[in-house]
């Protein structure tokens, strides 16, 4: 139990250090204040008592404050008393105020860079960690587990400074009746053994939480990117039946919170009115003091139990949602863990060629699915790879990509080592055109200048690149033209549109090396026809690399590697291949049927 509040206390500290100290030495200074403000009403209870003088004795070593005064020449009166007591709201007013406007910056501040942080590891991580990771949890957690680590660290804060309150109050206690700490620590110490049990409860329940919702958002993910055939299939109903399992769950934990979190609601003021009487009793019966001698005692004591209990509450919101600090904090540190090769420094272009010397390559504890591969693919040429289903095409490319910098040793661009070179700058002049068009929810022009300014220069090379990539004419009848939306929220776009907008997006980019994975896959013949002949016609300005199953969209390459599970075959022309490759040619015939 210590051992695991030790281990939030240590967390947020790493993650605020001093920031936690300022907020909580103001909160301090603001508690004293009030405390202070408070004592003053024992001298006006002996002034408005009748007895006209005031007893400073009463205030126990508090009576530096009514020493200060009568040094200082102030009359103790009652207008002088009620000013001082104002003048210590007032100050700890300001006091509050200024850790109310400094907790919401170090609040909104932690969250911000724990969101940032979040983002800067996942886009730091490797490919190959990214596809064995579990995207509903990376979802789930980066936005609703951070959230609820937003309300955690909310009531962490609210309790700490509870805290400061309760132990500002038992000192100025102790300083003015010692006795009355004792009474102070025997509550505080039942009241906690009873909340206790109610906050391990919680825990648990807190706990099972975000795996619960890091499942039901990998399941809805999928739900939602499978739709079509979960319905046309008749699935949908059997796959939600699944879903409704993990709400019912998630429902049934949050309820069980909310219940626990009614207990202590309801018995925080009954809790408090029968600490007090018990307190009065022991001081009026047990230590015969006069009711007017414990005022200042009751006072402070039950401000320090109002408090205690709404620590206990604030606690008990903390943990609720504490479950959400280990989900993120694991997230966060298992992706740091994945993080990608080091950046090289050498920024080169291709001038010369990208070559394959020897190069072998396996998935995550899988076997190898380039065995030994030598290739040179030469600036300015398009290449075509070509080879059944599963034979190691798009893990070529993905290589040229540059997305197993680790696993490429023997990948060699212009003679450089790829690990030595600067990826982002590779990478900026890259294209790649995949076989699920990528498509973001956004207006066309977006899409494809990945949001460009929309200067006159930009929207004609806009224009351009939507007619080289057949997709102009198209566009231009849409009302609202290059505004339209695409995606969630705008308009659907059949299969080959969205490939076509992917393909003006490469274009626009200006790059070096085209790689095309089946690109024209999802298009009928006519767009197939009008965006090869584009994609011809760029043959000779760009290095291009393309992956098809249709033999005739690369007949015009310059080079054609035939691939088998993972290993080169053959190399050279189209019609070099279909002479003398037995194997090629009997792939064209089956094409041709
Ligand atoms: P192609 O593009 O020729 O169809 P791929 O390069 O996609 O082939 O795949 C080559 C081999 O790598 C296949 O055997 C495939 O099962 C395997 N593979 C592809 N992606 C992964 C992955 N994420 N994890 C493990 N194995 C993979």
């Amino acid at each position: 139990m210590f051992k695991k509040r030790l281990k939030y206390a240590l967390y947020f500290y790493a993650q605020l250090r001093m920031k936690l100290v300022i907020t909580l030495l103001i909160g301090l200074v603001g508690t004293v204040l009030e405390g202070l403000g408070l004592a003053m009403f024992l001298p006006l209870l002996g002034l408005t008592e009748g007895r006209g003088e005031i007893n400073a004795e009463e205030l126990g070593s508090l009576k530096f404050v009514v020493d200060g005064l009568e040094n200082a020449n102030i009359p103790l009166n009652l207008q002088n008393i009620l000013l001082v007591i104002i003048l210590f709201f007032l100050l700890k007013g300001a006091f509050k105020y200024i850790q109310g406007v400094y907790d919401a910056k170090v609040r909104e501040d932690f969250i911000r860079d724990i969101r940032l942080k979040g983002l800067a590891r996942l886009n730091e991580i490797s490919f190959t960690s990214f596809i064995s990771l579990d995207t509903g949890r990376i979802q789930n957690t980066l936005s609703n587990e951070i959230t609820k680590l937003a309300q955690a660290f909310r009531s962490y804060l609210i309790t700490v400074h509870g805290v400061i309150i309760v132990v500002v109050y038992v000192a100025l206690a102790a300083v003015m009746n010692p006795k009355f700490v004792l009474l102070v620590i025997l509550s505080a110490a039942l009241s906690n053994w009873i909340y206790r049990f109610i906050n391990k409860l919680t825990r648990h329940e807190s706990e099972k939480l975000p795996q619960l919702s890091d499942t039901y958002h990998r399941l809805l993910t999928q739900y939602l990117y499978h739709y079509k055939y979960l319905k046309a299939t008749a699935s949908a109903h059997k796959y939600s039946q699944k879903l409704n399992s993990y709400i019912s769950d998630m429902a049934s934990g949050n309820k069980k919170i909310g219940v626990f979190g009614a207990i202590i609601t309801a018995t925080k003021e009954p809790l408090v009115i029968l600490f007090i009487s018990l307190a009065i009793a022991v001081e009026v019966l047990y230590f015969g003091s006069k009711i007017s001698t414990i005022f200042l005692s009751l006072l402070f004591f039950y401000r320090s139990l109002t408090y205690l209990t709404s620590v206990q509450s604030n606690w008990n919101g903390f943990i609720a949602n504490a479950g959400a600090l280990e989900a993120v904090q694991t997230l966060i540190k298992q992706l740091g863990d994945h993080k990608d090769l080091e950046n090289g420094r050498l920024k080169v272009g291709l001038s010369d060629k990208v070559k394959f010397n020897s190069l072998s390559f396996a998935y995550t504890h899988g076997e190898r699915v380039l065995k030994d591969v030598k290739i040179e693919i030469p600036a300015l040429q398009t290449i075509a790879l070509v080879g059944a289903s599963g034979s190691g095409k798009t893990t070529i490319a993905n290589m040229v990509a540059g997305l197993f910098p680790a696993a490429s040793s023997g990948l060699q661009v212009d003679g450089h080592d790829f690990q030595k070179m600067n990826r982002q700058s590779w990478q900026s002049r890259l294209g790649y055109i995949t076989q699920e068009p990528v498509i973001f929810s956004d207006t066309i022009f977006n899409n494809v200048t990945f949001w460009d300014e929309q200067t006159s220069g930009n929207t004609d090379k806009f224009w351009h690149c939507l007619k080289m990539a057949a997709i102009d004419d198209f566009v231009q009848n849409l009302p609202d033209k290059a505004a339209t939306m695409l995606g969630a929220n705008g308009i659907n776009l059949s299969g080959g549109q969205k490939q076509r907008v992917s393909i003006a997006r490469e274009l626009y980019k200006d790059v070096n090396i085209l790689i095309l994975d089946e690109a024209t896959s999802a298009l009928d013949s006519e767009s197939e026809y009008a965006i090869q002949k584009n994609i011809d016609s760029l043959q000779g300005q760009v290095t291009m690399i393309l992956i098809a199953h249709r033999l005739s969209t690369i007949k015009k390459a310059d080079k054609v590697i035939l691939l088998s599970h993972g290993e080169v075959v053959n190399t050279g022309t189209f019609d070099w291949l279909v002479q003398n490759e037995p194997s090629f040619s009997r792939m064209v015939e089956l094409q041709a049927l």
